[in-house]
């Protein structure tokens, strides 16, 4: 058995400190969570363009720090990495380090310890791009914010750049000290939000790409329809569809992707979405998702989309405005109209009644476990 070549290129204790000498480092760096691997949607447009601008000319923007906010599962991690990545691509030689907020706290209680602060300040501060992901874990650590706080200045002052992530904007985090919240300020604030239909399937398309994976649209879909606000949970669930079929040694059927995923969603809060009603409506009355969103007067589309807002208003906790907005850029009057519309009508056509016994039966069944 051959004895492999130590290579001597990371550093083992990060707090040694080789004088002025141009540290190689690990930068921790996730290759799959590249730009190219990034979907970008109305959702994230803003995130993705400034990071991508950073990572082009990292501390010569006026992004700096560039913090990416937005509730857990939308990407920031995923972004913060791409990054780093590109810069990497770009600039092979700069000091890029991506650190989760609680391994920083952990080393600096460590150095605490160990009574090797020093280092450990000095390390950070070698750095060219300091990536720093969940700092509201920090919230209520005062000693390290303080510390964080000293970096943080270091950094900025000689043009490094710095990226943050959050699951606020600096303006609702709390037990944060006033002093870093006012230079998380400085830079740009830019939020993820929860990605539209449309991004949702682009996403789980391009996962099942780069993991090699074929499944029919119909499937991809249904996915895409039934997990809508967060990312991680909808690839999560295109991985439990496709374990469970290769441990069964079945086809992955639609019959099998929905029971899955009622599993899945069943222990997550269900709530019944907007697109998952507007979609029912259309498969119900075979129209195009576009028409029913269109301005269409034509009657059997208006009674569609009357149709969609009445259910998204007794079946989702979507404000009038939201629904109108979701369904052809109506106003929260046109919401409210539809509702009593659809509610006289049902008294007055039997035919139109049989139509929402149907629509609320499929609603149901499809949504439930
Ligand atoms: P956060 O840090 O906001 O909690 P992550 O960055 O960990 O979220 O994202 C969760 C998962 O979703 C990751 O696997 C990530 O690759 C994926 N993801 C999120 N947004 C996108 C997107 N727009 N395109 C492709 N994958 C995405
Ligand atoms: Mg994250």
């Amino acid at each position: 058995m051959s004895v492999p070549v130590q290579l001597n290129t990371a550093i083992k204790n990060p707090f040694i400190v080789p004088g002025l000498k141009k540290i190689d480092i690990d930068s921790q760096l996730n290759v799959n969570y590249s730009f190219e691997n990034f979907i970008e949607g109305d959702c994230n447009r803003l995130a993705r363009s400034a990071a991508w601008a950073v990572a082009g000319k990292p501390g010569g923007t006026s992004f700096n720090p560039l913090l990416l906010y937005g509730a857990t599962g939308l990407g920031k991690t995923h972004v913060a990495h791409a990054i780093g990545i590109e810069i990497k691509n770009n600039f092979p030689q700069k000091t890029v380090l991506y650190v989760p907020a609680d391994r920083f706290m952990n080393q600096f209680v460590d150095a605490v310890k160990n009574n090797t602060q020093n280092d450990f300040i000095h390390f950070y501060e070698m750095m060219d791009v300091l990536i720093i992901d969940d700092i509201h874990f920090l919230s209520g650590k005062e000693k390290t914010q303080d510390v964080f706080f000293h970096i943080f200045n270091h950094l900025h002052q000689n043009h490094k750049q710095i990226i943050l992530t959050s699951d606020k904007a600096p303006v609702d985090m709390q037990g944060i000290e006033q002093r870093l919240l006012s230079r998380f300020k400085w830079g740009l604030s830019a939020d993820l939000q929860s990605p539209d239909l449309e991004t949702r399937i682009a996403i789980l398309k391009k996962k099942m790409y780069v993991d090699g994976i074929e499944l029919p649209t119909d499937i991809v879909e249904y996915i895409a329809y039934s997990i809508t606000s967060n990312v991680r949970e909808l690839e999560g669930a295109l991985i439990s569809i496709i374990a469970q079929a290769s441990l069964n040694k079945k086809p992955i059927t639609l019959e099998l992707a929905k029971q899955m995923i009622d599993k899945f969603v069943k222990n997550t809060v269900h709530e019944i979405s907007i697109d998952y009603i507007q979609k029912v409506v259309c498969d119900y009355f075979e129209l195009p998702l576009e028409t029913l969103k269109s301005k269409t007067r034509k009657r059997e589309v208006v009674q569609a989309r009357q149709l969609a807002m009445y259910f998204s208003k007794n079946m989702t906790k979507s404000s009038l405005s939201a629904i109108g907005a979701h369904c052809g850029g109506k106003d929260h009057a046109t919401v409210l109209h539809a509702c009593r519309t659809v509610n006289n009508l049902m008294e007055t056509d039997k035919k139109f009644k049989g139509y929402v016994a149907d629509l609320q039966k499929r609603i149901n069944l499809n949504s439930r476990g």
